[in-house]
């Protein structure tokens, strides 16, 4: 069973929202508001985490590309609920989950040094996904 959240599906980013509200509909202006507010917090959030795991690596542009190529070629699926990823790995053979709730990734490189390009890969959709909500 899939699981989805209606909640975010009901958000209408600012860009493509028309306000037509006027006087009475205040309430609604306000909401929006609010939902803008985090939703520009949360864009925050993920591009502090974007930032922190480039940080980690010691090659950043060439993580950078090679999760950027793990989200073009469909390498990186969203899972059962937000923050959850399964990976293929380079050569094909094997599959990792990614928490990025958890800041976890099953493979072995995150495993030794606390980072990878899976989970990279991760934090980068979320950071854009996150982009396009609150533009
Ligand atoms: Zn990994």
């Amino acid at each position: 069973m899939t699981t989805t959240c209606t909640a975010r599906a009901a958000y209408i980013p600012a860009s493509r929202r028309t306000r037509t509200r006027v006087g009475t509909f205040d309430s609604v202006t306000r909401r929006y508001a609010v939902l803008d507010a985090l939703a520009a917090r949360h864009a925050a959030t993920r591009r502090h985490a974007l930032a922190k795991q480039l940080a980690a690596f010691r090659d950043a542009a060439g993580a950078e590309a090679k999760a950027l190529e793990l989200i073009e070629t469909g390498g990186l699926i969203s899972a059962s609920r937000p923050g959850l990823y399964i990976a293929v790995s380079s050569d094909g053979t094997d599959t990792y989950l990614i928490d990025t709730d958890e800041r976890s990734c099953t493979c072995q490189g995150h495993a030794r040094t606390g980072h990878c390009y899976h989970y990279l890969a991760a934090i980068m959709a979320e950071t854009r996904t996150a982009e396009l909500i609150a533009a």
